[in-house]
């Protein structure tokens, strides 16, 4: 089981959702997220924000900590998008701005 925010290991359980689902809470990050969190839409915006970030030379774990989103889908987003392009972006823009 690893933190649906950070990525970290260090989780422990932490009751049950209203739900019924289990909750842990992550001692890295403080959080308390609920096993298998359902898919939610979060805004383009956001995702526009989080490759924006990693295209800057952030972390993944950062952003998803940063923007609140599950590391999970910070790395679908910047999976989909592909992450050569941002990197090619990155040093096409590195030249732009030089
Ligand atoms: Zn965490």
């Amino acid at each position: 089981m690893r933190c649906a925010y950070c990525n970290s290991e260090r989780v422990v359980k932490n009751g049950k959702s209203n739900q019924g689902k289990q909750r842990y809470l992550c001692k890295e990050c403080g959080r308390i997220f609920v096993e298998n969190p359902q898919r939610r839409h979060y805004p383009h915006k956001l995702k526009k924000i989080a490759i924006r970030l990693y295209t800057d030379g952030v972390e993944m774990a950062v952003i998803a900590r940063s923007l609140e989103v599950p590391y999970e889908t910070v790395r679908s987003w910047i999976r989909a998008e592909g992450e050569r392009a941002i990197k090619k972006n990155r040093i096409k823009e590195e030249k732009v701005t030089g």
